[in-house]
């Protein structure tokens, strides 16, 4: 569904893609895994628009999306910090969007509703965002980007700043939705353990070049190289 074509990326003298391709299926939940600064978020940004590639193209279905803007894309990010509006409620927050696009009422609703049934916040639609707990405001931040019906989620360490039980509970709850609404994840970590629980595919960059690309059977099996080896085993 989406195609990454001999991508390279250079800040300054930084080089943080390297001509990097890769092909990722529909309905899968794809997993980019690596260490801190590796170029995991720099390949996000280009999918969605908000960053450009020095060299290299974009394709959604084949078509060649990489000149098109941000919300001309048939994608939506979630970030690790939420981003949602503070003084805005719970309901507010997942109705912006469509508000935006001026749907009607009745129809904003139903699909709140909806997104409010999913992430398991009925009930709180009127409350505001910052008297929510963290997993509750990630659950929000979903929503919002799921509202929208995109083809391709694009999650940025989603879960990062959430306590370790709260993380567990929201990585299933997380396999659970995609599962239901069978759409493509591109879901970004640097957590080992969270990768291979959680993913279809998982390909493991390390200075902006793949190391490996395969199940999570094959990668911790089967790691390719000596960096795939030392990487997944500092989870053990
Ligand atoms: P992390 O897990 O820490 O977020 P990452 O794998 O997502 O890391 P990127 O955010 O893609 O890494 O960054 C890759 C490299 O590019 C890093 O060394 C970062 O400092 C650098 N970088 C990213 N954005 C810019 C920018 N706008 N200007 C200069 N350097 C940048």
């Amino acid at each position: 569904i989406i195609e990454l074509k001999n991508l390279s990326k250079t800040y300054d003298d930084l080089t943080v893609l390297d001509n990097l391709s890769l092909d990722i299926k529909k309905n899968e939940f794809f997993t980019l895994l690596g260490p801190s600064g590796c170029g995991k978020t720099t390949i996000l940004k280009i999918i969605a628009g908000f960053e450009y590639a020095d060299d290299g193209k974009v394709l959604f279905e084949e078509k060649n999306i990489s000149n098109l803007s941000p919300h001309q894309r048939p994608v939506n990010t979630v970030f690790q910090k939420y981003a949602l509006f503070p003084h805005m409620n719970v309901y507010e927050n997942i109705a912006f969007g469509l508000k935006i696009k001026k749907m009607p009422k009745d129809q904003i609703d139903k699909k709140v509703r909806e997104m409010l049934k999913l992430v398991a916040l009925e009930g709180k639609e009127n409350r505001k965002v910052d008297s929510l707990s963290g997993g509750q405001q990630q659950r929000i931040a979903i929503a919002r980007a799921l509202v929208n019906e995109p083809k391709v989620l694009l999650l940025d360490e989603p879960l990062g700043a959430l306590d370790l039980k709260l993380r567990q509970e929201m990585q299933l709850e997380l396999k659970r939705m995609q599962q239901k609404l069978g759409i493509t994840f591109i879901f970004v970590t640097h957590d080992q353990e969270e990768a291979l629980s959680m993913s279809d595919t998982i390909i493991v960059i390390n200075k902006g070049k793949i190391q490996q690309m395969g199940s999570p059977q094959d990668i911790y099996n089967e790691p390719e190289n000596s960096f795939v080896a030392r990487f997944i085993g500092e989870s053990n």
